[in-house]
């Protein structure tokens, strides 16, 4: 048997962890940055919470709160430039993958000097600021990855820094930041964990500890479904899916993603379509995909859904989907070109040529 697994990353989980684990702040430095984005972290309290343990213990910190969705290359470096103004010592990152990502990324920025052009090169000296992250929506599993996804508006594109370097030091999961948000936000990002998990299994660096943890979370956000679709979960399910989305986190920081992500970017780039949504829209006809060359695989992902075919699968994603977005014939001819090499591609067990993507896309989309 071969296996290699690293996960660097300290996970503390449980109401109020914040507060109650203060202490921890201190072994990182005595001046923090705080990467959030405008609104999320002071409305659901995670912000606060970091502010009152931050006094408590001491420690000074400033705030960058400029983070967009899908963040740019240049919000990462002005966070970075902020970083070094401040002489800060550490960066806690609040928010969905936007700020978590960005974070990532600022924490190198601010300690190397890398030209925009070699960002995405992977190469890079052994140089970070220790990072906390508190996701304040259960889905991407930034807090437990070595990638952090940026919008390149130079390639109309996001494209994926990955290094272990920028595998956060903490992770603080505290399922009340996510009580609030919209049904549609829980709906595309419970999916994108599903994604990595499914992905996950399906990808060509899966091993049987990955394939585990990646059942569990599989199984972890199929039991909450029908809270999902009616759009109210109890804060025991919210648990689930935040618990659920840093396990696929684990998940995919060994096995990467696949084509579904490689073939969203151009959704969420092109037509604002939501990461999670855009890998949901792709997923099914992905699998159908894959099953025609790895069909056990294909059913032991079913299995752990407790579902029988993919057209089971289907109509539990269309249902959480509602209507689905069109593309033209132009359109899918251009995303297909340009994901059809890119490194996520690889990792699936086969490569689907450039007619498969156009059939996988086409098949995916409403009509
Ligand atoms: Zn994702």
């Amino acid at each position: 048997m071969k296996l290699s697994y690293y996960m660097p990353t300290k996970v503390i989980m449980g109401s109020e962890c914040i507060v109650n684990n203060k202490d921890v702040f201190q072994e990182l430095g005595s001046k923090a940055m705080i990467v959030t984005g405008a609104k999320s972290a002071k409305v659901n309290g995670s912000e606060q919470d970091v502010v009152t343990a931050l006094k408590a213990v001491g420690i000074e910190y400033i705030l960058y709160d400029k983070v967009m969705s899908n963040p740019t290359i240049e919000c990462a470096y002005e966070g970075a430039r902020l970083a070094k103004e401040n002489g800060v010592n550490f960066i806690i990152s609040i928010g969905g993958g936007s700020p978590m990502d960005a974070g990532k990324v600022i924490a190198l920025l601010a300690c190397q000097d890398i030209k925009e052009e070699n960002l995405f090169s992977g190469k890079y000296e052994n140089k970070i600021l220790p990072m906390v992250h508190i996701p304040t929506t259960a889905g991407t599993g930034s807090e437990v990855t070595p990638f952090a996804v940026l919008t390149n508006n130079k390639a109309q594109t996001k494209m994926s820094i990955g290094t272990p370097l920028i595998f956060p030091t903490i992770a603080f999961l505290d399922a009340k930041y996510t009580k609030e948000l919209s049904k549609t936000i829980t709906i595309n990002t419970a999916i994108d964990a599903l994604s990595h998990a499914i992905e996950g299994m399906i990808s060509n660096k899966s091993s049987e500890l990955t394939n585990g943890l990646a059942e569990q979370s599989i199984k972890t956000i199929t039991e909450c479904i029908p809270s999902l679709n009616i759009g109210n979960l109890s804060m025991e399910e919210r648990e689930k899916l935040l618990y659920a989305s840093m396990v696929a986190g684990v998940v995919i920081a060994h096995t990467k993603t696949t084509a579904v992500h490689a073939m969203g970017y151009s959704l969420t780039y092109y037509h604002d379509i939501d990461h999670g949504r855009a890998n949901g829209l792709l997923l099914g006809e992905f699998m159908t995909f894959t099953a025609k060359s790895e069909p056990e695989l294909i059913r032991r992902i079913l299995n752990a859904m407790n579902l029988n075919t993919i057209e089971d699968f289907n109509q539990i994603l269309d249902q959480l989907l509602g209507e689905k977005e069109t593309l033209t014939d132009e359109e899918i001819e251009s995303y297909s070109e340009k994901c059809k090499d890119t490194g996520n591609m690889l990792n699936c067990p086969v490569r689907p040529s450039a007619k498969d993507i156009k059939h996988i896309y086409k098949a995916s989309m409403g009509k």
